[in-house]
């Protein structure tokens, strides 16, 4: 089978992917066709070396396949131990077993992958399959996201960089009918934020919750100082360039920071439901397989609008 490879991490202007032909996975325990693998930042942290798995390895973890005849979606989350206390309170997203799929096994830059039958999704109907890859980490963070920042409905939602999370965390907030306002640096992100209902003027201490999604630790006191008293910031990203050092007054009167780590199947559920639902439509750019790196690299640049997908 054709996979895009990484052998070595280095800066994707250097193209670190590797076009290979390899023997198709054999032992696992789904095999799963790919037909489309969203790519994510945390693809661009594997290759550029921010965060270590296997090596090689083949990254990609937001896959629609197919297997036995049925389509199926494939998580970032690729096992968990099922035993330890995280996973027996609803927690395995943090479990200590855990493996991510494209960091510690071969993922979907490929035309085949193999999965766990337990961590297998359901993707609802009336999605194409590239609209349906950035569902399966981008849409799941994102909603996970919402979550714990505690945003309730008709409340004042902050959003920090507009990629392929944000713009699916805006359609869920808009859902909900929360005020969603948007600071990016992007003007082709701006705009598409602007069309999906957000404001771009971020106020001063009057956010009931804000998400970061950009990996930029300086947003952090930027972020707290559109805050208002009890509020709280969620920090989606897996990895994060240090927070600048803070007043202690920008973090008083109970404001909290938290980080997103991983999610679990549980979130993968709902947010497949909510996506049915409201429905959730997904602005995707797509590019063949051969072209990993020249994705990740317009990803790198904030040019791509929506979420970016390859196509198997
Ligand atoms: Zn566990
Ligand atoms: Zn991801």
């Amino acid at each position: 089978m054709k996979a895009m490879l990484l052998r070595r991490p280095a800066p994707v202007e250097q193209s670190p992917l590797e076009l290979v032909d390899i023997p198709v996975p054999a032992g696992g325990e789904v095999l799963v066709q790919v037909r489309a693998c969203g790519i994510c930042h945390t693809d661009l942290h594997t290759v550029e070396g921010e965060i270590a798995g296997k090596l090689p390895v083949i990254p990609g973890h937001q896959i629609v396949g197919i297997a036995g005849g049925q389509r199926v979606g494939i998580l970032w989350l690729h096992t968990t131990c099922g035993a330890c206390d995280f996973c027996r309170t609803g927690r395995e997203n943090l479990c200590e077993q855990a493996r991510f799929t494209g960091l510690h096994v071969d993922g979907g830059y490929a035309e085949f992958v193999s999965a766990r039958a337990g961590f297998l999704v359901q993707i609802p109907d009336g999605f194409e399959d590239a609209q349906a890859a950035p569902l399966l980490c981008a849409g799941i963070i994102g909603y996970r996201a919402l979550r714990l920042s505690g945003i309730q409905p008709e409340q004042k939602l902050g959003l920090y960089g507009f990629g392929a999370s944000a713009h699916i965390a805006i359609q869920i907030a808009r859902h909900w009918d929360c005020e969603v306002f948007v600071s990016t640096r992007s003007a082709g992100h701006q705009q598409h934020a602007r069309e999906l209902g957000a404001t771009l003027e971020m106020p001063e201490d009057s956010l009931d919750a804000a998400v970061i999604f950009a990996p930029a630790g300086e947003l952090v006191p930027i972020a707290l100082r559109a805050l208002r008293k009890g509020g709280t910031l969620a920090l989606a990203g897996i990895y994060m360039t240090p927070i600048p050092e803070l007043p202690y007054e920008r973090l008083y009167h109970e404001r909290a920071i938290r980080s997103v780590a991983n999610a679990t199947r549980g979130d993968a559920r709902q947010l497949m439901e909510l996506a049915g639902k409201i429905p959730l439509r997904t602005e995707v750019q797509t590019f063949p397989l051969a072209d990993a790196n020249r994705a990740l690299l317009a990803l790198k640049r904030s040019e791509i609008r929506g979420a970016g997908v390859l196509v198997v």
